[in-house]
């Protein structure tokens, strides 16, 4: 199933595409794509309704980020071998957690904004899932149980803000419209294999990140498994997994985001999401 929130931003509502592609209204079944109704009975509830029977919405319709209320939006830092190489930094040998605060979520397709004093804005296709049902001490054979599904996320990145400045990365990866997910949450029985889906990013339609889960060093079932060893993750929260090399900090010259160029990003079975960068404005 591929469940989307469509609408105005801030005021989303719930939907789903159908098997023909058609954009269709799920807001007589649910309230909201959000903790709540990502809870494993409910989605096996929304399984079984007969799809052609929901409203059918034009395919032009805004879609918001396909998860709602995330309280905690995690991010894994260099869990590409070649990534953390074209960084300059070794590989870790315990996953790399840090934060992208949740009001950095946008839609799949809304612009991204340059925060003030942007210097060096950066990209980075990345697979995100979603967490279903409250996880403390999650071993790593039950994890699949406790996620929903999965979506894109674009782990927006300011590097003078991330590396430059003191303190933790946090900072260079929040600002608003750093967390574009999208389009679809796609539910974990459709997805197949996570562990071979191959990825990519073009900046102004040229090719910049080819990747493919593969070459993750953390897989999922263990990152999950990790960070429940530090905290409590809820229904809804969001854990983005880490990007292939090609990204702008890696270049020998990088060459970062300017007002007006796009970034188009997809991966296998997760549609494709593209955000048009725009100058800072309150
Ligand atoms: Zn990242």
């Amino acid at each position: 199933m591929k469940l989307v929130r469509y609408g105005a931003a801030g005021n989303e509502k719930p939907g789903l595409i159908d098997d023909d592609g058609k954009l269709r209204d799920l807001s007589g079944h649910i309230d909201d794509i959000n903790g709540a109704a990502l809870a494993p009975d409910v989605i096996a509830r929304l399984k079984v309704i007969d799809q052609t029977a929901l409203p059918e919405l034009d395919s032009d319709t805004r879609l918001g980020s396909p998860v709602g209320n995330v309280r905690t939006f995690l991010a894994i830092g260099l869990n590409y071998a070649d990534h953390a190489e074209e960084a300059g930094l070794r590989i870790p040998r315990e996953p790399v957690i840090f934060n992208k605060v949740s009001t950095c979520i946008c839609g799949p397709d809304d612009d991204v904004m340059m925060p003030r004093d942007c210097q060096k804005l950066d990209w980075e296709v990345e697979l995100a899932f979603v967490i279903g049902k409250r996880a403390r001490y999650v071993s790593e054979a039950d994890a699949a149980d406790y996620i929903t599904g999965y979506t894109i996320c674009n782990d927006v990145s300011e590097r003078h803000f991330q590396t430059e400045r003191s303190g933790q990365w946090v900072k260079g990866k929040s600002a608003e419209t750093f967390g574009p997910l999208g389009p679809w949450l796609v539910t974990a029985d459709e997805i197949g294999n996570v562990d071979n889906l191959a990825m990519s990013l073009d900046v102004n339609g040229q090719r910049r990140q080819t990747g493919n889960t593969a070459t993750m060093i953390f897989k999922i079932p263990h990152i999950l498994a990790y960070v429940s060893q530090f905290m409590v993750l809820e229904p809804g929260d969001v854990i983005t997994t880490g990007t292939p090399p090609g990204v702008a900090l890696g270049m020998k010259e990088p060459v970062y985001l300017k007002a007006g160029d796009v970034m188009s990003s997809a991966i296998d079975g997760l549609g494709q999401q593209a955000q048009k960068v725009v100058p800072f404005k309150l």
